[in-house]
């Protein structure tokens, strides 16, 4: 993807400062940090998002992701590891090629949370959930 940016750090094209790598993906610490530690866990291979990174690729940032959790809690003192990743515009992705967010927790960091937790309608919860149901 001769366009992205993170296609062009994975080649080495773009600076980062990496904090892992491997066959498989690499991990960079993010240029505008939520939080002190903020990292970004990048498959190499181009995918614009979950539903395009093949499942080899998505469970391995996981793994990765979660290797780097335990590194924030020990070398960083976090006391807690938000993992986000977003899909589409309207999920506030601005990088279109798949990442996972790691980002370390704080008990005074000034992240919130991002919608007020109130009790929906029973009925229309259970009346949605049947557009997840596989066959
Ligand atoms: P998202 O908004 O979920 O697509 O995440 C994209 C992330 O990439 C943001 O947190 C940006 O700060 C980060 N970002 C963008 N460009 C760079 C870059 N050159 N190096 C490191 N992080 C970047
Ligand atoms: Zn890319």
């Amino acid at each position: 993807m001769d366009d992205c940016i993170f296609c062009k750090i994975v080649s080495g094209e773009l600076p980062s400062t990496r904090v892992h790598e491997d066959a498989r993906a690499i991990a960079i610490m993010d240029i505008n940090p939520a939080t002190r530690g903020h990292v970004l866990v990048i498959p190499r291979e181009h995918a614009d998002d979950i539903h395009e990174v093949s499942d080899a690729d998505l469970g391995h940032c996981a793994v990765v992701a979660k290797q780097l959790a335990r590194a924030a809690m020990v070398g960083l003192d976090a006391t807690g590891v938000t993992i986000m990743q977003s899909n589409g515009a309207s999920a506030w992705q601005t990088v279109f090629h798949y990442h996972v967010h790691v980002i370390p927790r704080y008990d005074d960091d000034p992240l919130v949370l991002p919608w007020k937790p109130a009790p929906g309608d029973l009925e229309e919860i259970a009346d949605i959930s049947r557009a997840y149901f596989q066959d």
